[in-house]
């Protein structure tokens, strides 16, 4: 559901780029990015629901298949984003897998590790370096990228997923202190769990049933520290949205936790009040 409508179109003539925009949080992001007035180029490995995405949202979009552990393809799809719109204000690098759970560490499959961070972290790396080379000549700029809970806290996620999303951090600290001289924000934001195909991607596909999502919902709403809200990918976009828009000129290298919490309480001693 896409929620109600914001009057203000805060990203009115801005141009952004979505990696993984063709499902999940990455497609909430771009359905809000639009509706706020930018257009937006979908990049994902997803051919076909990228290109349906798209042509359901019409001509402020376009498809262009990228994948993000390729140095070539994410610098063709910046290009593409260029030439289409004509700049580039806003890179969201939100394309990210995860590894499988896998309780004993004796049993990591070191290929899955290795993919993990090709994706989570070289395909953010490219993301913000190819950005740059846009950016820094027009002297502005917003780059958003997607961590998680995981970039703050352990024991939330598998250990590969973990070390990535700490890696984004540091990534987002690193280049916003290289990038705040050409007056470039970069930032990222710092989610929950949400039900999104990823959460299932470790399952058979005759497994991912709507049982399966009420179990996933009901597990991570018990140790959430916000009772009584579930966290959507709507809430995740419009934190994007914020950091992406100007509205946010003077934040940069910060983690917006988007977690109701649970990264900052610890409710294994009881609560004192
Ligand atoms: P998702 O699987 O629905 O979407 C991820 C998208 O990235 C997919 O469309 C996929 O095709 C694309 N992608 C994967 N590998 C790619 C590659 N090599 N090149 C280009 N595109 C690629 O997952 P999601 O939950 O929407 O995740 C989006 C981001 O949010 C990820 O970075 C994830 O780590 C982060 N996140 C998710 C959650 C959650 O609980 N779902 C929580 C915190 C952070």
């Amino acid at each position: 559901m896409d929620g109600p409508v914001s009057t203000l179109l805060v990203l009115a003539g801005k141009v952004a780029l979505v990696t993984g925009g063709a499902s999940g949080i990455g497609e909430s992001i771009v359905r809000l990015f639009v509706r706020h007035g930018a257009k937006v180029c979908i990049v994902d490995i997803q051919d076909d629901i990228g290109q349906l995405l798209c042509e359901t949202l019409g001509a402020d979009t376009c498809f262009y298949h990228c994948d993000m552990t390729v140095e070539n393809d994410v610098s063709s799809a910046v290009d593409f984003t260029v030439e289409k719109f004509g700049v580039l204000d806003i890179m969201v690098n939100n394309a990210g897998i995860v590894d499988p759970p896998c309780p004993d560490i004796r049993n990591t499959d070191i290929s899955m590790f290795e993919k993990v961070f090709a994706v989570n972290v070289k395909g953010t790396f490219l993301g913000m370096k190819h950005a740059a080379r846009i950016m820094i000549p027009r002297k502005k700029g917003s780059i958003v990228s997607l961590s998680s809970v995981s970039s703050t806290t352990g024991g939330m996620g598998p250990h590969a997923y973990t070390g990535t999303k700490h890696a984004v951090l540091g990534l987002t600290k690193n280049v916003a202190a290289e990038l705040g001289a050409h007056g470039i924000r970069v930032n990222c934001v710092s989610p929950y769990a949400v039900a999104t195909p990823m959460a299932f991607g470790h399952l058979p596909e005759k497994e991912r049933t709507e049982d399966a999502v009420a179990g996933f919902r009901a597990f991570v709403a018990k140790p959430a520290n916000l009772q009584g809200v579930e966290l959507t990918t709507n809430d995740v976009a419009n934190s994007v949205l914020f950091l992406a828009s100007d509205e946010a000129r003077y934040i940069s290298g910060e983690n917006l936790m988007i977690d109701g919490g649970v990264t900052c309480v610890n409710h294994s001693l009881g609560v004192f009040r």
